[in-house]
């Protein structure tokens, strides 16, 4: 089945059918990260009735590119690197997706990751196929000088099998790369495509001074707080779970502060949230009284930890910082870190995933099942991807947003006010003036279409679900969503019926 839009927002009980579980039993826990994404995604397509066959070929990774080459090390020694890139879908070109540097990437992570790349563009409707990079390193041990010859050289791989290129494959940073990285990746893209005239666009997470755009550095939280802002925003559904609708007051768990996690902790900080639990990967800290952001971030960067932040409790394993009595439990760090040996301890009324698969699917339905509301990563993290599509736009058209219109906007308004003044006798100040006519700049329109996006899906999701009845829950909603929009463009294009 495919709803359209203009559904009912309505309430529906906290019953999940990501509950790949509730059928195969413990079995469901030694199922592979993307076995357990192609599980979501049968549970899902239970609910539609699309062609078997397309269900299928939307399910599929098209197309896996696994790679190893030689890294000279600073000492002389050589080391052989192995890395991945895989095509969830070519539904859409160019795929888009992030690449990680870290030493659990392998094939299959890789492939869920690009996978779940594929849907979470369908619901925020940004026109890609899903795909995701890897490369299989501890970036702390290496060099930066190591680090920029290895990411030249995975990019010139890439590169000689065709799987980058601004309508091909558009890379962007993920956990472990940053926008060093992206600026690399871009510098060797352009010498080798040299005089191509859209070779910013083949990737994104650049330095803006390198053709990147404002606002992407902190897209994924801004997106991560829009989510969780729209989720609280229901008096029905906080009501469900003993809360006031908001996100001030509420009490929240963060893990793992790096670009995710940091600057969603800062949204949801600025907005009146407080920060009762903070974890790394040398352990976590936790405060009932609420713990400063900045000051956390300067004690670690002073002392080469957070333990031991004053005034905050060591809380150890940094694991059992997931555990922390809360509202909202924020895993911003890696995969599986929920599941369902400690999902039975976790104490939050909302699990706002804004890492991608941090709840195992076997500890999502249990978590449901508990009343949790679980805000699935699909959606949730989408903020990056949306604002990456900005910058590919920006690198295409060559112009940065605002650049046209500001003046014009800021002429009209002043325009318009003088004329309220003429008509009114009513005066404007010139601190007024410059408030009131202001045109809008980058950050302006990236922050505004970001939210737009965010908030726009949520209701979407959250539409679905009450249609699909109440043993769905979002996560399987959005699935449901995704699946019908991905396969909307294979059947408009009439390769299946
Ligand atoms: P990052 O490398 O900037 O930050 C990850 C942080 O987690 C680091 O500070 C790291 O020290 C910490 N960490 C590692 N292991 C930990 C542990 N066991 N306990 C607590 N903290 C730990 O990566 P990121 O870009 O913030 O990505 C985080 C997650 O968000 C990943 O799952 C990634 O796929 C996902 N994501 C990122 C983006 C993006 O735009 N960066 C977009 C969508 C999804």
């Amino acid at each position: 089945m495919t709803f359209g839009e203009g559904h009912d927002d309505d309430e529906d009980s906290e019953v999940t059918v990501a509950a790949v579980e509730t059928e195969a039993g413990q079995a469901a826990q030694h199922l592979t990260f993307f076995d357990q994404v192609n599980a979501a995604f049968d549970q899902a397509a239970k609910h539609t009735d699309h062609d078997p066959t397309l269900l299928e070929q939307v399910k599929w990774v098209n197309s896996v590119y696994r790679m190893s080459f030689p890294l000279r090390r600073d000492d002389g020694t050589i080391e052989v690197i192995h890395a991945w890139r895989a095509e969830h879908s070519h539904h859409r070109l160019p795929t888009k997706g992030g690449i990680r540097y870290a030493l659990n990437v392998n094939e299959d992570e890789v492939m869920a990751l690009a996978a779940l790349m594929t849907y979470k563009c369908a619901l925020v409707d940004v026109p890609f196929g899903g795909a995701k990079g890897g490369v299989c390193i501890d970036r702390r041990n290496y060099s930066k000088g190591e680090l920029e010859r290895l990411t030249r050289r995975y990019t010139a791989e890439l590169q000689r099998k065709s799987f980058i290129g601004p309508g091909k494959d558009v890379p962007a940073p993920d956990y472990g790369t940053s926008e060093q990285e992206m600026a690399w990746i871009a510098d060797t893209y352009a010498q080798i495509e040299h005089g191509e005239v859209n070779v910013a666009a083949c990737v994104t997470g650049k330095p803006v001074e390198h053709g990147g755009i404002q606002g992407r550095t902190e897209a994924t939280g801004l997106g991560v707080f829009f989510g969780i802002r729209e989720a609280c925003s229901f008096e029905d559904d906080m009501a469900k779970l003993g809360l006031e609708p908001g996100v001030a007051g509420k009490r929240v768990v963060i893990q793992g502060l790096g670009n995710v996690g940091y600057h969603a902790a800062r949204y949801l900080q600025d907005a009146g949230a407080k920060l009762v639990g903070l974890a790394e990967y040398e352990g976590a800290i936790a405060s009932p009284d609420g713990l400063d952001l900045d000051d956390v971030m300067e004690h670690r960067r002073r002392t080469g930890s957070i333990l031991d932040f004053p005034g905050a409790s060591n809380v150890e394993p940094s694991l059992r910082a997931l555990e922390l009595d809360c509202d909202i439990l924020v895993p911003a760090a890696l995969e599986n870190q929920i599941t369902s040996e400690n999902v039975g301890r976790i104490s939050c009324r909302i699990l706002a995933e804004a890492a991608n698969g941090p709840t195992t699917s076997a500890a999502s339905a249990a978590a449901a099942k508990r009343g949790i509301l679980v805000i699935p990563d699909v959606y949730l993290n989408a903020g990056g991807v949306t604002v990456s599509y900005f910058e590919w736009l920006k690198n295409l058209s060559h112009v940065r947003f605002g650049r046209m219109q500001k003046r014009f906007e800021e002429s009209v308004r002043r325009d318009l006010l003088n004329a309220m003044s003429s008509a009114t006798g009513a005066s404007f100040s010139q601190a007024e003036l410059r408030i009131l006519a202001r045109g809008a700049d980058e950050i302006d329109l990236v922050n505004s279409g970001l939210e737009e996006t965010m908030a726009t899906a949520y209701h979407h999701i959250r539409r679905y679900r009450k249609k699909l009845g109440p043993d769905v829950d979002l996560r399987a909603a959005a699935m449901v969503l995704a699946i019908d929009k991905v396969a909307a463009s294979y059947s408009t294009a009439g390769i299946f019926p």
